[in-house]
């Protein structure tokens, strides 16, 4: 069964790659950032070289009950003018920590699905 999610995750630049609920165990989500670059902070640059997948869970509260993983790909871009290797920026990571908004929109979301809401509603 293939859920909505990136619909109503309200992550824009963010894209679903896999979403798996576990008979009697945990869900879990796979993002990953929808574009494929990346620019430099050291020069500028923008670069579409992908040095390597960085791939980093974080534990939500429970849903029904049920662990709430989140998959995320923090890929590391290699710069072709200074050479430098740097990780993406993860804003909706970055911004909210370990425990912040964006745990809040996958969990309501994951609410929305069960009962098939697919009305786009403003979660703040
Ligand atoms: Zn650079």
């Amino acid at each position: 069964m293939k859920f909505p999610v990136e619909q109503i995750l309200n992550l824009p630049d963010m894209k679903v790659l896999d979403f798996q609920e576990l008979e009697g165990e945990e869900i879990i989500i796979t993002i990953e950032k929808s574009v494929n670059y990346s620019t430099c902070p050291w020069c500028g640059q923008m670069t579409h070289s992908i040095h390597q997948n960085h791939w980093r869970i974080i534990h939500d509260l429970p849903w029904n009950k049920k662990p709430v993983l989140l998959k995320i790909n923090r890929r590391q871009f290699k710069c072709h003018k200074c050479k430098k290797v740097f990780s993406e920026q993860l804003d909706c990571v970055d911004k909210s920590g370990s425990s912040g908004s964006f745990m809040v929109f996958i969990r309501i979301d994951l609410i929305l699905i069960t009962y098939n809401l697919v009305i786009s509603m403003p979660i703040r």
